[in-house]
């Protein structure tokens, strides 16, 4: 496995294996590797002869007052576990390569990034499309995988690939959960145990809405009001930041659980945001 972390030498590597006639995948991370990232390198791995995982803390995602400067690192692990799961490239740059000080772009999507991340964390996604472009810029890939974790991520950053003409094929897998149901993330690991038990609310929530749906109620608003008394049960201090209903592809929201709805929320818990989704229907 190559470890790499100069732009130009990952530019010229991916250049030649392009015109050997290699495909590329690509999987971009910011580290503190978990099986759910090791699950979108083995899901590469399937489609393409070379799987790059990049490994980057973006710091223009981040807004002032968020984790930056505590989100967990563990370079030797990471690389370690890309290894294990059978990845070709480590791409790891450093902040000043990528945004040195006169860097003065900024890639945008429009409409996607208005409603839940986006409405929460502003300058959010202008971080992840620029950075995304870039890493597309460096990298060339065939085909990127991006985890339904973070579904609106996946949905803006598809956009924005279409839109710029990316000749880049998404996939979007599923989110790996912990036997319990927690959705795995690198931020997991600021809980220590009992606060751990309380991030469950956000799957139990899900799994309430799921039920419901099951049992044939549909009504948005109804299921929204299970799902606020299921986090406050399970966590009282936690602070839903918000939990909508939209279409999967469009992310229009919708008042009535209909084909293609998916669930979606993010709460505050002991000082941790979490998101979570399901698709209900
Ligand atoms: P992150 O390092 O958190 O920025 O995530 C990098 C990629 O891993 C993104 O495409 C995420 O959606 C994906 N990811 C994060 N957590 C999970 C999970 N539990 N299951 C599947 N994919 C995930």
């Amino acid at each position: 496995m190559q470890i790499i972390r100069s732009i130009k030498k990952i530019q010229s590597l991916t250049r030649q294996l392009a015109s050997d006639g290699k495909r590329i995948g690509l999987v971009p991370t910011m580290g503190f590797l978990h099986d759910g990232h090791l699950s979108l390198i083995k899901r590469a791995l399937k489609d393409c002869d070379i799987v790059i995982t990049t490994i980057f803390v973006n710091p223009t995602q981040f807004s002032q007052g968020e984790d930056l400067s505590k989100y967990p690192r563990d370079e030797k692990g990471d690389i370690q576990k890309i290894k294990s799961a059978g990845g070709t490239i480590v791409f790891i740059p450093k902040v000043s390569d990528i945004y040195p000080d006169d860097f003065d772009s900024s890639v945008e999507v429009l409409s996607l990034t208005q409603t839940l991340e986006g409405e929460s964390r502003p300058t959010h996604f202008d971080g992840v499309t620029t950075i995304v472009a870039k890493l597309f810029n460096m990298t060339r890939p065939d085909i990127v995988v991006f985890g339904l974790k973070d579904y609106q991520q996946a949905m803006v950053l598809k956009k924005m690939s279409t839109d710029l003409n990316y000749p880049i094929k998404f996939i979007i897998a599923p989110t790996v959960r912990e036997k319990d149901g927690l959705a795995m993330s690198s931020r997991n690991k600021y809980f220590n145990e009992a606060e751990r038990q309380e991030a469950l609310c956000l799957s139990y929530a899900l799994k309430t809405a799921k039920q419901m749906v099951k049992a044939d109620i549909k009504d948005c608003k109804l299921i929204q009001k299970e799902m606020k008394a299921v986090i406050k049960a399970t966590c009282k201090t936690a602070k839903i930041d918000y939990i909508a209903f939209t279409d999967f592809n469009s992310l229009a929201p919708t008042k009535v659980v209909v084909k293609n709805t998916i669930c979606s929320l993010a709460v505050r818990l002991h000082n941790v945001r979490l998101i979570d989704n399901l698709k209900l229907m």
